[in-house]
Order: structure tokens, then sequence, then C-alpha cells
């Protein structure tokens, strides 16, 4: 069996990884990786009609935002996900694809891709082993976002569980991933994208939370939470219905959409799910640009995407308080270096109206997140016990903390391999080796099409909107979402800088 890492490998974005057995070709997750001029697709790929199969883990565009672009070189195979992650990629890929209309970057798929995504995307029943051709696959809760998935590929005799993007640890929102659900693991390919660094506790983190916004809102403040629309936007309105609120809250940006679709979804795995729909009837929703400005200038609780303010709504309201000291922008997850939530967290400045201002209103973060710890991956590997460790999803440092520690562990193989790399098993999964990986000097790679679609080249180094202070519309709420990673992009913010 081969594991080709396609993305997603010594970075975090464009997660795809291909699994060979003889004959058959699969692929777990196909990713977009977001950076400041554009996004890239997973690299080395070729001959996507051959592909057997698809297993996506969940919703976030760094895992199945190149879909599109694979169906339109006639990607025919199923789409194995769950129901939930069906919905909600849906709506982030629908809105990927207007924000690159709008911003002129040509993605190189259309909406019949879009279409032919979701007429191939099959729903996946959790903890049920499925036959498919010559292998066997099992979901199982991943307690990231809703639909989350940490999938068992059995082939060629050997089990490979691929964890995606997971939580060990309880959230408001989810279920945690039970790793002792998955039984037999030979191959374990783990995410680290903490893999350096401990998080805060937290259920005291959400206590700090609500006594700053209860703090801020006694004193007639405004109180701006900037949040990413998948799982944050749900799990802030879970925490702020435990208390009564002085003033209305509002939900602005895609939230609402992906907030609704997680609440009429079936999972067993999101709980709290009735004070979800209770705080959300008592939501007011913003409707159109007139609505947004008359309500930023009143006290109010102001959830909107997107997570790092670059652009979308949340840059709207920060543009109405800004000079108010009673007012506060409360951060709810970590901050890429460049963004206006990392300018915000590290200097209290931002971009409003295309100038880099110091603003006078309070600015905090409080770091939630829904990827489990550098100490929960090694209490993980401990678990499971595979024979070969697989490390991806994660920048070169968090990758290298637990590649230290697992080679010293004596009784498995470890790889951190790069993108264009692949490790070799063995049938019986005795020996394993890492190697770049090279096809035949006829084999057209897709990443030679991509380049002459590179959006690079659209963008004319001119004017930067991701950095000013647009005031958004409808139309551009989150055009965001495809220059920097926000509301799609969970997890770009667990990068360390
Ligand atoms: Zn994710
Ligand atoms: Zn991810």
């Amino acid at each position: 069996m081969q594991l080709i890492f396609h993305g997603g490998a010594q970075e975090v974005g464009r997660s795809c990884i291909e699994l060979r057995t003889t004959g058959d070709r699969y692929i777990l997750d196909c990713g977009l990786k977001f950076h400041e001029a554009g996004f890239d697709y997973p690299a080395k790929f070729f001959d996507v009609k051959e592909l057997d199969g698809v297993f996506l883990t969940h919703a976030h565009l760094d895992h199945s935002g190149g879909l599109p672009f694979f169906e339109h070189y006639r990607m025919l195979c199923p789409i194995y996900c769950c129901t939930e992650t069906k919905t909600i990629a849906q709506i982030l890929l629908k809105d990927s694809h207007k924000i690159a209309r709008i911003k002129h970057l040509h993605e190189a798929f259309n909406n019949v891709d879009l279409k032919e995504v979701a007429t191939h995307m099959a729903g996946v029943r959790f903890n049920q082993t499925q036959p498919f051709r010559t292998i066997k696959h099992t979901f199982y809760n991943a307690g990231h976002i809703p639909g989350s998935a940490s999938i068992k590929i059995e082939a060629e005799g050997l089990s490979v569980l691929y964890t995606g993007d997971y939580n060990t640890r309880t959230t408001h929102l989810m279920v945690p991933a039970d790793p002792h659900s998955w039984g037999h693991v030979d191959v374990l390919i783990t995410e680290c994208t903490y893999g350096a660094r401990d998080l805060p506790d937290r259920d005291k983190l959400q206590v700090e939370f609500l006594n700053r916004v209860d703090a801020v809102t006694k004193a007639g403040g405004r109180v701006l939470i900037p949040v990413f629309a998948v799982g944050r936007a749900q799990e802030i309105l879970i925490m702020l219905a435990e208390r009564d609120w002085p003033v209305p809250i509002y939900m602005d940006g895609m939230a609402k959409k992906v907030t609704r679709a997680v609440m009429d979804g079936d999972s067993q795995y999101v709980r709290s799910r009735e004070l979800l729909a209770r705080l959300f009837s008592k939501v007011q929703f913003i409707t159109s640009d007139e609505h947004r400005s008359a309500v930023a200038e009143q006290p109010g609780i102001f959830i909107s995407t997107s997570g790092m303010l670059q652009g979308g709504p949340a840059i709207h309201y920060l543009e109405h308080m800004w000079t108010d000291e009673k007012s506060a922008v409360l951060l709810t997850g970590y901050q890429v270096k460049g963004t206006n939530g990392y300018l915000l967290d590290n200097d209290k400045m931002a971009y409003i109206g295309g100038y880099r201002t110091k603003v006078r209103c309070d600015v905090e973060r409080f770091d939630f997140s829904g990827h489990l710890s550098s100490a929960d991956i090694k209490e993980t590997v401990t678990a499971v016990r595979p024979r070969i460790l697989i490390l991806n999803h994660g920048n070169p440092e968090n990758i290298k903390a637990i590649n230290d520690w697992a080679t010293g562990l004596g009784w498995c193989a470890v790889y951190a391999p790069k993108v264009g790399e692949q490790v070799d098993v063995n049938p019986d999964g005795t020996s394993s080796s890492l190697r770049v990986y090279e096809e035949g000097p006829n084999v057209q790679y897709l990443e030679e099409h991509q380049h002459a679609f590179d959006p690079r080249e659209h963008e004319g180094g001119g004017g930067d909107d991701g950095h000013g202070g647009h005031t958004p519309s409808q139309s551009d709420e989150n055009r965001s979402g495809v220059v920097h990673p926000d509301e799609h992009h969970d997890h770009s913010e667990e990068h360390d800088e």
C-alpha cells in the first residue's frame, strides 16, 4: 500500500492523501490552501478520472475546497462523507466560488462542477463498517466541528486510521473523539495542529469570556465577537445562552446559515442542540446594510464573521466602535499574522477605512480551539499503539515536536512527510519507508494546469482589499475567505507564528 501526500504535509491547508492499493486509487480529503495571494490545490496530482473513491473528513475548505476543481477534471467517483458534512461543505464551497468570481480569481471550475460535487456526495453513517470495492471504511466522530469524522480504511490486510481534524476534549458544541473506539490500527495518520502547544482550560476560559461580555455590556459598551462560521459561531451562542443579557444579540454573515444547518442536522455528536435553538430564536439577524449600520451604533452583542476581521461584516462593526473606549472586541481564536485580528491582538491596530489605525476600544483574545493539544495527541498515540505513525496537518514546528517525542517511543515507525512524498507500507505491515513521490516522465500533473489559473497572476498586485476597511455588502460579506483564511478555515488560526 502507498500513501502519497499531495497536501497538508508539514503545512496546514490543502489536505489530500492518496491511498493506493493494487489496482485502486482513493483520496482522503481534497482541500485548498489559502495564502496572502490566493490559494493552492493539492500538488502532484494526475489523472483524476482514475480515482475510485474520495473520503471526506469534514467541511472546512482546507479539507474540501479542492473537490470542485477535481470534479472539473472529471472525477467520476463517489465522495463519502456524513450528511452534515455534505450540507455544510456545500454552503462553504458555494460561498468560496461566489467570492472568487467577485474577486476575479479564476478558480478553474464552474457552477456545474459545484453541482457535480453535491451529486457525488454519498451520506455515510458513523460507526458502521461498509465494504466498497476492495476495501472497507468506517467513520468515527472526530469532535472537531459538526459532521467531522476520523476515517478508518481497511485494505490489503492493513488498517489505516486517518484522524482528520479532531478533538479528544469535550467542547460546548461537540462530543469528543474517542480513539478507543477505533479498534486495531496499523497505520495512524494524525493531525498535529497544536503539536507543540498546550491549550487553556476551556471551562475557565468560558467564565472569563462571559464575565468580560457582562462587564462591557453593563458599562454601556458594545461587544464585537468575530467568529468563524462553522463551529465557533455555534459554540459562542451556546456559551451566551447560559446567562441573560441586558442588550440584544445580533448575528451577521454566513454564521446564520451554518447555524441553521447545524440545528437542522441530526448528528448525535452535537451537544446542547436545545440551548442552541433557544438562543437562536432570541438572536436578531442582520438583513441589510442599512440594518447593520443602524444597530452598530446601539448597545449590543455582535457575533459576526469573519473570525480574523479580514473584511466581512465584523470589520464594519469595528468601524463603528473603534473610537469608543467602553466597547470591546473579543477575539475567539488564534489570529494569523498579517490579519486585522492579529494586528488588533498584538498592537491594538487595524486597517480602518484603508488606514492603519490605533483603536481606542478594548481588545482581548480568548483562545477557543477545535483541535486537540500536544498532550492529547501523545495520549492518543499511546492509546492506539500503531505500528506506523504518520504526522500531518501542522506547521513544521508542531510536527517536529510530536516527531521528536514519537521517535523516542521505540515501538513504532514515525514519518513526517512533506508535500510530494510517499510512505510505502508492506502488505504485512512489518516494513515501511518514506521516499519522494515521482510518477513516470509522461505524467501530467494537475498543478501544471493550475499555474494557468494561478490567482496571483490576476491580482495585479494592486489594491489589497483584504486589508482595506471596505464597507461590506451582502455580496462581499465573506470575500476575505479566498484571500485570507477566515471563517472557512477555522484552523489556520492555530498557526504558530
Ligand atoms: Zn477543520
Ligand atoms: Zn484542517
